[in-house]
């Protein structure tokens, strides 16, 4: 028996304030409360890459969920997401991040991106800084324990970063819609070919 707290009625839509605000930082340690929200966030991510769960649960597939879409106004978000090649991937509860530097170059997701918090039929291109440094608190979800890291981001992975990243600024992809993307090269999947 699989126990969920967050379901999609629990994930704030599109015209509610707290998704316009800019959140506040996560006090650390992190306490009690914080560590369960983000553990039950992961939970939805997880749950919701999981077909049969998507299906009796009505759940929207996701690779992030930040804290403002369940309307907690602080500065934590995760994240489970493969890498464009589909040769790695991340699954990271991460407090308190900020970006320090960002490349020239941009790129995008050329399937367009998505959110839970907006209709499902919106979706689009939005450019994304190509590569981009981090430093950020990463959470062991078993402890509770944070380490500060610097993370270097690119591809698909930093699109994901960036767009949770967004959520705490108070920013939906929707407002980087309709942008000239001529000159931007997207990224580019590779499916695994089977052997
Ligand atoms: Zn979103």
């Amino acid at each position: 028996m699989v126990i969920i707290m967050i379901l999609m009625k629990d994930i704030i839509q599109e015209g509610h304030p707290t998704l316009r605000k800019r959140s506040v930082e996560v006090p650390l340690p992190l306490s009690n409360e914080d560590l369960t929200s983000l553990r039950e966030m992961m939970e939805y991510v997880v749950s919701s890459q999981n077909p049969e769960l998507v299906e009796s649960l009505g759940l929207r597939p996701a690779v992030g969920l930040s804290a403002p879409q369940i309307n907690i106004s602080k500065r934590m978000f995760v994240m489970l997401a493969e890498n464009e090649t589909f040769t790695n991937y991340v699954q990271w509860a991460i407090v308190n991040p900020k970006i320090i530097s960002y490349s020239e170059e941009m790129t995008y997701i050329p399937g367009g991106e998505g959110c839970l918090s907006v209709d499902e039929e919106k979706n689009g291109l939005v450019p994304r800084y190509a590569r981009f440094k981090a430093k950020v608190h990463l959470v062991n979800l078993e402890t509770g324990e944070t380490k500060e890291t610097l993370l270097k981001l690119s591809g698909f992975i930093g699109v994901v970063f960036q767009h949770e990243y967004d959520h705490l600024q108070g920013v939906l992809f929707v407002d980087k819609l309709n942008q000239d993307l001529s000159q931007v090269k997207p990224i580019e999947f590779i499916e695994p070919t089977e052997e």
